[in-house]
């Protein structure tokens, strides 16, 4: 499995692109930085789209992915829980900000959403995919995708603290987890449900002490303004624990 980092920030400019992640360039998981990372080609490649949940970050290329495979014939599957359909369709693509292209044309949906049932393994493209809840400001999942030779990323999306009912039901060989901010973010990072180093370093000790191991660790979600700060704490974070953590960039690729 090639997995590769779109977007890595929590916010755009030049230089940082939001949230997004290509599996084998077949699956996207969420859509901040889509179709300006991807060739037209590669947009038409892509078989699915899972969204984590509703915040603009994370679905803002909806609109654009989709004018562009209408305008190309094309057509794509998107699965997510319902608060994510109910915000496209009422916020972002209502008609008149934008088409909705959940719902036209009508003979044949450019976008065909499907609800996806949190704890329930599905079969999407040949991967297994299991949708997790964590604890973020609005209703979010997870994804934990897993390849057929067996291979397993868990993207928790936007998370605050408390994931150890989450832990239960995954095991990844890689973790792909935000952290934010720095430390003296704390008192924000738990009011927004968010994390900072110290509060991923006690997530990790948690899930370590539950699994009996430790994935390598991806970090997404960064604050570009704050990066340098929180690259230093995560340094000491990672030397605590012994294990690999490391902060995701736009155009990174992990093969597992
Ligand atoms: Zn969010
Ligand atoms: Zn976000």
């Amino acid at each position: 499995m090639n997995i590769r980092v779109l977007g890595a920030h929590n916010c755009e400019s030049q230089k940082w692109k939001l949230v997004t992640l290509l599996v084998d360039d077949a699956l996207a998981i969420d859509a901040g930085a889509l179709t300006s990372s991807l060739s037209l080609e590669a947009q038409q490649k892509l078989k699915a789209i899972l969204l984590t949940h509703q915040h603009y970050d994370h679905i803002r290329d909806i609109p654009a992915i989709a004018m562009n495979l209408f305008l190309n014939s094309g057509n794509i599957n998107i699965y997510s829980i319902p608060p994510v359909y109910d915000a496209l369709s009422t916020h972002l693509m209502n008609g008149e900000l934008y088409p909705n292209f959940l719902e036209q044309p009508q003979e044949n949906p450019t976008l065909k959403f499907s609800a996806i049932e949190p704890y329930k393994a599905e079969q999407i493209e040949g991967y297994s995919i299991l949708a997790v809840p964590v604890n973020h400001s609005v209703p979010t999942v997870g994804y934990q995708v897993t390849s057929p030779e067996g291979k397993a990323v868990f993207y928790t999306s936007d998370t605050g603290p408390s994931l150890a009912g989450c832990w239960e039901y995954v095991s990844p060989h890689l973790l792909v987890i935000e952290v934010t901010a720095p430390n003296r973010y704390e008192e924000f990072a738990l009011r927004v449900g968010h994390l900072t180093p110290s509060l991923l370093k006690r997530e990790l000790i948690g899930f370590q002490e539950l699994k009996g191991y430790l994935p390598q660790v991806v970090l997404v979600h960064m604050n570009p303004s704050e990066e340098k700060e929180i690259k230093a704490e995560i340094a000491v974070v990672a030397e605590a624990l012994n294990n690999s953590i490391t902060l995701a960039y736009e155009g990174m690729q992990i093969h597992l």
